[in-house]
């Protein structure tokens, strides 16, 4: 778990997409945070797309959503409170089942996540008999709990070949499913899911990028459009991108996906210029300072699985990380 910095240090981090004023008005907020977080024994699990006051001044876990959901198994709290969308609540809860999940806005949704339901995937199963179905985990635990096996963007194409079948349904996502076609031998039927966020990016963005910055390294998230993921240098997921900007050091980069990633993630590599169209994710922009202190001093924004869907997400997601 990472400790909490001082105000100078949060301010140093987040200067470049921070105002002084806005940092000066958030901070007796984010310390009534850090003292509501400590009486409730809870901690605060940050997705990598959250806003910079949330990734670096109060949450202890940072991470893609599976990331969080395992690291969040190893600590000890009593509560945990997810600054990310539902389905991530739900990934959470079905692995620490014990734990209190809070959700600080129930609005936090996701267009991947709404765009199938445990009945569409019902009808899937019905049209192609004996198809084992691959669900993203952006999905619902009710779509969950009707699918043979979860899969991240990260281990998507080490799942699907691990099942064996020279047929898989995969779900929701349709760029990612192509992606994930590109790559292997086994015949892919998607669905026509798609993320409002990445789906923004286009060629011409890449092309206008290379044409500004002509040194520049260009890294998708696989689910942006295949021309993007086409042009593209490196094509990963969220942790996948910040692993290659370590690794790599490029002078000058742009991560094709959700931008607040890049705002988060600028202040640890200060060598690298970091450039991009931007798109925001405006589910993940429902969670707030203010939507986090309250849950922290209500006990509000319970997460609740029922029981019968729990088990049968639980299932799938166990089945996800014995494979990968
Ligand atoms: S960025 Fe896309 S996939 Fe992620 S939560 Fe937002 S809408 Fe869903």
């Amino acid at each position: 778990m990472l400790s909490q910095v001082g105000k100078h240090e949060l301010y140093e981090r987040v200067r470049k997409v921070v105002t002084e004023p806005e940092m000066t008005l958030a901070w007796p907020l984010i310390a009534e945070i850090r003292e509501l977080k400590r009486a409730r024994e809870a901690v605060i699990l940050a997705h990598n797309y959250q806003h910079p006051l949330i990734f670096h001044g109060v949450a202890d876990l940072r991470g893609d959503s599976l990331q969080l959901a395992r690291l969040a198994q190893e600590v000890e709290a009593r509560t945990l409170v997810m600054c990310g969308v539902h389905f991530m609540a739900e990934t959470a809860k079905l692995l620490s089942p014990k734990r209190s999940v809070l959700l600080p806005s129930f609005e936090a949704g996701c267009s991947l996540a709404d765009a199938i339901t445990p009945e569409d995937v019902r009808a899937l199963r019905r049209q192609y008999p004996g198809v084992p179905v691959v669900s993203y985990v952006n999905t619902t635990a009710a779509v969950k709990a009707v699918s043979d096996v979860c899969c991240t963007s990260s281990n998507a194409l080490k799942i699907v070949e691990a099942l064996g079948s020279p047929r898989v349904i995969f779900v929701p996502d349709r760029h990612l499913a192509g992606h994930v076609a590109r790559q292997t031998e086994v015949e892919i039927i998607t669905w026509e899911g798609g993320c409002v966020v990445h789906e923004e990016f286009r060629l011409a963005d890449i092309e206008a990028l290379r044409a500004s910055y002509p040194q520049i390294k260009v890294i998708a998230h696989p689910e942006c459009h295949a021309e993007v993921q086409e042009a593209a240098d490196m094509v990963g997921s969220t942790s996948a991108l910040i692993d290659w900007v370590a690794q790599e050091k490029p002078r000058e980069v742009a991560m094709i996906t959700e931008c607040t990633m890049s705002d988060n993630v600028a202040s640890h590599f200060p060598e690298v210029a970091f450039h991009q169209p931007c798109s925001i994710c405006p589910y993940m922009r429902k969670i707030t300072l203010e939507g986090i202190r309250d849950v922290l001093r209500d006990g509000s924004g319970q997460v609740e699985i029922a029981p019968t869907i729990a088990a049968g997400a639980r299932r799938a997601v166990a089945r996800m990380l014995e494979l990968s």
